[in-house]
């Protein structure tokens, strides 16, 4: 076990505060950071990260080969990153597109890619019982409403896309009738909705830090307040000494951008939160929104929302502008406009919690690739691994890059290094101010095409002309 060098309680407090992460602040075991790095060091597997990607590969790495050495390096404390932010989706469904990964619609891949997705949602369950992770993991489904015929027409699309497929999830996942997608949730104006059983609700700093201490109980050794400032073949360097490692592996998703000569690796897109105040159980009522069942939308500029283990109602949305010179910065984090944008998207698709107090609100970076697909990828030769890329499915996808990452490490032969997204690497974001205009012009058009279809009920063409620059839901 390895023994943890305490802070002052101010450190803590202040990450806290610096985060935002309602999931932090409320928090109630210990934030103090585990003890840095000091000096030089050996082990066999150096992880750059403390999130999911990185903790979940040092967990099965030391699952499967308990005599390895893992080290995890993290900048501020574990969850710090988005792992400790998100909108609590652990969801199902490909993180990219069959063509980015080269496959075609109704390929055997697509489908066991698919069905690896709907695997992690147990497999993280199973962990979660094992570890006895307390994190509020409710295993409910996700409903997707639609509130104009456009946004309708993109479920009914999707469906068809499954259906078409022959995947997996084409039995279970359904459109529902507006009185079926009333009876889950009592949200006004409904056209219609889909439901997937393969989405389960969680707290993620309660996730992500149980899986920290599911890791140390294994044996791995977790430095945090420890900044990377160079990922090489053989050797992680830090100000205060290095590591030195058979293998290396990168774990830091948007904050990559920030590594030399990854500036374009991806777009970090801000993706922002609110939640309100605990809601008394006759509000729960009136919203008929059972435990655990995650809600969204489909205007382009979509909202997420679940109930979360603590009663509280917390909803996010993307939509914050970019910023040219700081495209990752703990300014973006928080923004007058998408916060009151967020807060009369829960007035008008849950109006009986309207008048419910905001008590939180904070965001963080997603990692868009070009190709908006993530890629997981072991260059066995230098001993350098990494993935990322989940735009927004970091949950689910990040338990299975860290298991397939794993995998290549000891060179098992197993289904999950098949899968497509094995070796891919997305091509490079245009250079600046490129990529700034392009992320404006995506946010604004958007933006523009909701108020569109909001007002006329009918799909709004341009957003065709972004076409090249977005995920494939658009
Ligand atoms: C507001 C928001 C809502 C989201 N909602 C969902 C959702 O509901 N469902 C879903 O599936 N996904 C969601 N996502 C995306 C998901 O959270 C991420 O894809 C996922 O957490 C990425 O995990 P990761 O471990 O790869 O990276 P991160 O969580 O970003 O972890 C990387 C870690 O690396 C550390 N680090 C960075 N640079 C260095 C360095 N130089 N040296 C050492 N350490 C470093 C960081 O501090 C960080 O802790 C959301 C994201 C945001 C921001």
């Amino acid at each position: 076990m390895l023994s943890r060098e305490r802070k002052p309680a101010g450190d803590a407090a202040e990450t806290r505060d610096r985060s935002s992460s309602m999931w932090l602040a409320q928090f109630d075991g210990s934030l103090a950071p585990r003890a840095a790095l000091a000096g030089d060091r050996d082990c066999d597997v150096a992880i750059v990260g403390a999130g999911f990607t990185g903790l979940w590969t040092a967990y099965y790495l030391k699952t499967l080969q308990p005599d390895l050495r893992v080290v995890v390096l993290e900048r501020e404390i574990v969850g710090f990153g988005p792992s400790g932010r998100n909108g609590g989706w652990a969801l199902g469904g490909l993180s990219g597109t069959p063509a980015a990964y080269g496959v075609s619609h109704g390929d055997e891949r697509v489908a066991r890619a698919l069905r690896a997705t709907h695997e992690a949602i147990d497999e993280i369950a199973a962990i979660v019982a094992r570890e006895r992770i307390d994190c509020g993991f409710v295993k409910a489904g996700a409903l997707t409403l639609a509130t104009s015929a456009p946004q309708w027409q993109r479920l009914q699309a999707r469906q068809t896309d499954a259906d078409t497929a022959g995947l997996p999830q084409a039995p279970d996942a359904r459109l529902l009738s507006i009185a079926e997608a009333e009876a889950m949730v009592a949200a006004p104006g409904l056209r219609g909705g889909r439901f997937t059983p393969h989405a389960a609700r969680v707290d993620p700093a309660r996730l992500v830090r149980g899986l920290a201490d599911a890791c140390e109980r294994r044996g791995v050794t977790i430095h945090e307040r420890t900044a990377a400032s160079a990922i090489e073949p053989g050797r992680v360097r830090t100000a205060a000494g290095g590591l030195r490692a058979a293998i290396v592996i990168g774990a830091t998703e948007s904050y990559t951008t920030q590594l030399r000569g990854k500036r374009l690796a991806y777009l970090p897109l801000y993706s922002l939160m609110i939640a309100t105040e605990p809601l008394p159980e006759g509000v729960w009522a009136q919203l008929r929104w059972a435990d655990g069942l995650l809600v969204d939308d489909r205007h382009h500029l979509f909202f997420y929302a679940q109930r979360t283990p603590e009663g509280r109602i917390a909803i996010g949305g993307r939509g914050a502008p970019y910023r040219l010179r700081s495209p990752i910065d703990e300014h973006n984090e928080r923004n007058a406009a998408v916060r009151a944008r967020l807060v009369a998207t829960l007035a008008r698709a849950f109006p009986a919690a309207a008048d419910a107090q905001i008590t939180h609100h904070w965001g963080g970076p997603l990692a868009a690739p070009r190709d908006w697909s993530m890629g997981v990828s072991f260059d066995r030769a230098r001993g350098l691994g990494g993935a990322g890329g989940y735009t927004g499915h970091g949950v689910a996808a990040a338990n299975i890059a860290g298991a397939t990452l794993a995998d290549l490490i000891l060179r098992r032969d197993s289904d999950l290094v098949t899968l497509p997204w094995v070796g891919h690497r997305s091509r490079r974001w245009e250079p600046e101010p490129l990529r700034y205009l392009a992320s404006r012009a995506i946010v604004g058009t958007l933006g523009a095409a909701d108020r569109h279809e909001d007002a006329t009920d009918r799909p709004a063409r341009r957003v065709r002309l972004l076409r090249p620059f977005l995920p494939p839901a658009h």
